[in-house]
């Protein structure tokens, strides 16, 4: 190694770059953190490792939307293509009020890594739009949509850059953004961004691909521990996409869930609460689970992850589980539905304590696994039915899975940084290949 992870980051004027806040939780920092040690062990030449501690290309847009009331509203918003080395980057925009370049920086990252751990021939990617969704109407969100592909267009399509949905945003908001790149383009380029509705071009099984991967790799972890899913308690706290899918899921294969966490508060119900009824619930309730009849009591926020329990899925936001709240957690299975939901000083805690981490980037892999097999039906212009897209991904994840698993035992690390060092190993290869080190 020429020098340490820790000088680089010293050496770097990190205002001049528009890098928000030095934090030690700004997630952009942990991503480079966290690909330092890899490149540490990986003995990664030089030249790579630092071009993979950055985003190669990022687009800052501005945005102005005629707002219902006739005023016109203006909106920031980023794209940022992380890596292309082993092709299109790839990744979902989100509407959020507290959205920073520095998180869509991260998101980009582990999408880099999260396309190469699953060795689908894409990089990573990231979008992002500061607003507060709930607050506006259809028609605003529309305009809103439809002005951010007026900017981003110029640098998304089937072979740069693919967007996707992520947190709030969903099918109508993806179907709006291709009308709009049609518009644009003349012409339909449906494989431009996935995440569509049926109707326009999206794949069977995307809306709960995440969550069946998810579900995918806890079978996986449970089979190696000697777990028995049937009857194993599951904790979940975030019941959108990926935390309702995910419960869904797992207690098709016997979980129990016993407790469960939105935005509208925090709730443990030891005889088991119905994950498919209160999806429903959810779904019908302006997306929270606040009244569903049977979510049992409700706690402090913070006390559900020390809810005793086998499997334990955050499926919300970032910065969870740190070493504050590490040393407590009860499961047996961390299965991390959400990105970044555990602080890299939580990682070492987890580890020692012997809880069986299912880190992020593979836990979560599921969406862009179905996301690139819609690319593969628009190019085709064919479409598959369910259960190829079952079986592919099955295969898919399973295998992601156990080259981590390997990759742990061999260098005796945790299975964060063995995914590190599966997917940072196949994005260097490819850079290396074309030439950039
Ligand atoms: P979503 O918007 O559908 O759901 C988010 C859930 O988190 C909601 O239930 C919301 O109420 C809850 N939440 C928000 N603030 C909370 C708080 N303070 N405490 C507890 N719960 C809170 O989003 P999603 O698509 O399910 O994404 C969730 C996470 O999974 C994000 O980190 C996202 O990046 C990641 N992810 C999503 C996908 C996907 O396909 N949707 C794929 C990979 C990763």
């Amino acid at each position: 190694m020429k020098r340490s992870g820790s000088s680089r980051l010293e050496s770097v004027d990190f205002h001049a770059i528009g890098i928000s806040s030095d934090s030690e939780n700004n997630p952009f920092r942990i991503t480079q953190r966290q690909l330092d040690q890899a490149a540490e062990i990986l003995k990664l030449d030089p030249s790579i490792h630092e071009l993979l501690r950055w985003p190669l290309r990022e687009l800052h847009v501005t945005l102005p939307v005629k707002m219902d009331d006739g005023t016109v509203k203006i909106f920031h918003g980023f794209r940022v293509q992380y890596n292309d080395a082993r092709g299109p980057t790839k990744g979902g925009i989100r509407f959020h009020l507290e959205e920073t370049i520095d998180d869509v920086r991260a998101l980009a990252a582990w999408m880099t890594w999260k396309c190469a751990l699953v060795d689908i021939p894409l990089g990573g990617g990231k979008g992002g739009i500061i607003c507060d969704p709930r607050s506006m109407s259809q028609g605003e969100l529309e305009r809103l949509s439809r002005a951010y592909i007026r900017q981003v267009g110029r640098i998304i399509g089937l072979e740069q850059d693919v967007p996707a949905p992520d947190v709030n945003t969903n099918a109508q908001i993806m179907a709006w953004m291709i009308d709009e790149l049609a518009f644009m383009r003349g012409v339909n380029e449906f494989g431009a961004i996935t995440g569509k509705p049926l109707a326009l071009g999206g794949s069977a099984g995307r809306d709960d691909a995440t969550g069946r991967g998810v579900s995918l790799v806890v079978r996986e972890a449970a089979k190696l521990l000697n777990l028995d899913l049937k009857g194993a308690r599951m904790v979940v706290q975030g019941y959108g996409n990926v935390g309702s899918h995910s419960a869904v899921l797992l207690a098709e294969m016997g979980c129990k869930l016993i407790g469960a966490a939105d935005e509208s508060g925090a709730y443990y119900n030891p005889e088991g609460i119905n994950a498919r009824d209160l999806q429903q619930y959810v779904r019908k309730n302006n997306g929270l689970m606040k009244g569903f009849p049977g979510l049992g009591k409700s706690i402090a926020p913070e006390a559900l992850f020390e809810i005793p329990c086998e499997v334990l899925v955050p499926a919300a936001l970032q910065n969870q589980i740190t070493k504050l709240n590490a040393p407590r957690i009860q499961a047996k299975i961390l299965a991390e539905g959400a990105n970044g939901p555990t602080t890299p000083d939580a990682d070492p805690i987890l580890y020692e304590r012997g809880i069986y981490v299912i880190p992020d980037f593979l836990c979560n892999a599921g969406g862009v696994t179905v996301s690139y097999f819609e690319m593969v039906q628009n190019a085709y212009n064919f479409y598959w039915d369910l259960e190829t897209i079952h079986h592919s991904l099955e295969l898919k994840m399973v295998a992601a899975f156990h080259s981590v698993d390997e990759m742990a035992k061999k260098f005796k690390v945790h299975n964060r940084l063995a995914a590190y060092l599966v997917a940072v190993n196949r994005v260097a290869e490819a850079m290396k290949l074309r030439g950039w080190a």
